[in-house]
């Protein structure tokens, strides 16, 4: 084989493009992955590690908070953001770091720059052109930002990152999963933050007695709510950001505006034309079960798929279509049900399968669910509390658990083992039917009556 001709090429070393690169150099097969920026993709640079990085930052502002009731003499002398992120930021170059030698290890050839397609079996990077008989498109998302007056003057998540001291005031303009986690950091650690929706409540698509739950704590928390509303205009007078309204209400003195609307697919400049690749109606690569495209050999995984946009599934389906190229394995693929998350709210909201919501559209008076709320012994002492829920859906006469949910500190950690036995198909007896461990917060979800 000649030096640009490959058996595999990945566009984009994110979650999705490194697990698949080195799961079929793993295989045997010539590999190289292309990248135009740092190692990792999103979620190692801007994403879900500095993100959880600061998640815990808040987290223990918070039980900082509930020392003193634990008997702790403290006192707290202030906090520095610069020291975190200095720290945040050395970590991340040394995971870009670990990513290159994973790579080099694995024999997975770097190609520094961006990739676009030459014609169906070539793609071009600077001046050079590369060959492979499979292509596999993993270029991820990027945030949007609304055609807005003066929406130059906001930061998205990506703009977070990039702070370099913590905010006073900040607008937070969205409801999803990057909305709840970067106002939730920014509240625990003393910013006023207002949060504005252009609908009226947090996170749809949830379980609904959950969010309310996310929504009522970050309230508490300090939060306030603008609901039904939409953005109208932002301007900047005096180094400071306004924010105009549709309603005619006007937010003054912002320190930083961020847009947390939801993502769009890396796909502008890899030149699809040129290979025939298309699109979905969301504007999202289109691809089968399979992740093939509509091109024969060019397949897509991650977040330019638009389905289920989280590392864990970019990586999964990446490592599938491998073992199905060039593992010999012709029937591999990711099952996109039951996929478990969890939001990095305070406190955070762990969740797989259907929501009651989802269930009763589809299997009406056939569901059952038990629920229960209750506070978490860490709270038994302390001044503060924090509610949890932790909620079964179940479907037919055998009760077969069709959704879990909880919210409350520690699910982040929890609802990774409860989504075994839901992927498995348990039932509320299986669950009935396991001894619980006490004292802890998940021994709720197999006593739930
Ligand atoms: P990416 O990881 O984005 O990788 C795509 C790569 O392709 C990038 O490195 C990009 O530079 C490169 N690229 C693009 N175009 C080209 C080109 N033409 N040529 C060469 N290279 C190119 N998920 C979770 O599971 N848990 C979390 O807690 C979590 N938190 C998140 C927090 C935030 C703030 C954000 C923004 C996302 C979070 N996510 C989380 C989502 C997660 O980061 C993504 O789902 C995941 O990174 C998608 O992986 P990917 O491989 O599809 O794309
Ligand atoms: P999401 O899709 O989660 O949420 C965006 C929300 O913003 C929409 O649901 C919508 O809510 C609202 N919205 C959309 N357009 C507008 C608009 N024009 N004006 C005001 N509000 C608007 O997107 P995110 O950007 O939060 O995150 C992208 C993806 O990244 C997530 O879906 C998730 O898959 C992944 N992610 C995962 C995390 C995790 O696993 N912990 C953390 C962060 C991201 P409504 O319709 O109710 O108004």
């Amino acid at each position: 084989m000649l030096k640009n001709e490959f058996d595999l090429i990945v566009i984009g070393a994110g979650s999705g493009g490194i697990a698949c690169a080195r799961r079929a150099s793993e295989y045997g097969a010539k590999c190289a992955i292309v990248e135009n920026s740092r190692l990792g993709g999103t979620c190692v640079n801007v994403g879900c590690v500095p993100k959880k990085v600061m998640w815990t930052t808040s987290r223990i502002s918070e039980m900082l908070a509930d020392a003193p009731d634990y008997g702790f003499s403290i006192s707290r002398n202030g906090f520095d953001w610069a020291t975190i992120k200095r720290s945040r930021d050395e970590y991340i170059s040394r995971l870009n770091g670990i990513y290159q030698d994973n790579l080099d290890r694995s024999n997975v050839t770097t190609i520094i720059g961006t990739a676009k397609f030459a014609n169906k079996n070539s793609l071009q990077v600077g001046d050079k052109i590369y060959t492979a008989s499979h292509i596999v498109i993993a270029t991820g998302s990027k945030p949007m930002v609304p055609n807005v007056a003066g929406a130059e003057y906001a930061i998205t998540s990506d703009g977070f990152f990039e702070m370099a001291k913590l905010p006073d005031k900040v607008v937070v303009n969205g409801a999803g999963y990057i909305a709840t986690e970067l106002a939730g950091v920014l509240v625990g650690l003393g910013t006023e933050v207002i949060m504005v929706l252009r609908k009226d409540r947090l996170l749809r698509g949830f379980d609904s007695s959950l969010t309310e739950i996310v929504m009522e704590e970050m309230k508490d928390a300090g939060v306030k709510f603008k609901l039904n509303t939409q953005i109208e205009q932002l301007g900047r007078k005096n180094g400071k950001i306004y924010v105009a309204c549709d309603d005619g209400s006007k937010i003054e003195e912002v320190d930083e505006f961020i847009f947390a609307i939801g993502r769009s697919p890396n796909i502008e400049n890899i030149d699809l034309f040129a290979a025939k690749v298309e699109l979905n109606k969301r504007g999202y690569i289109e691809t089968d079960k399979f992740q093939n495209t509509s091109t024969e050999r060019i397949y897509a995984v991650g977040d330019v798929t638009g389905r289920a946009a989280l590392t864990p599934v970019a990586i999964a389906a990446g490592r599938k279509l491998s073992d199905r190229l060039f593992g010999g394995q012709e029937s591999a693929r990711l099952e996109y049900e039951n996929i478990p998350s969890v939001v990095f709210s305070h406190p955070p909201l762990g969740t797989v399968g259907l929501s009651e919501e989802e269930a009763r559209e589809i299997f009406k008076d056939d569901v059952k669910v038990y629920s229960a709320k209750f506070q978490n012994m860490y709270y038994a002492v302390t001044s503060r509390s924090s509610p949890t829920v932790a909620k079964l859906v179940t479907v037919g006469e055998e009760e077969r658990v069709v959704g879990c949910h909880i919210v409350g500190d520690s699910a982040d950690e929890i609802i990774q083992g409860f989504s075994v036995a839901v992927k498995m198909g348990a039932t509320k007896s299986d669950f009935d039917n396991t001894v619980a461990i006490h004292p802890t917060v998940s021994e709720e979800l197999v006593t739930l009556r």
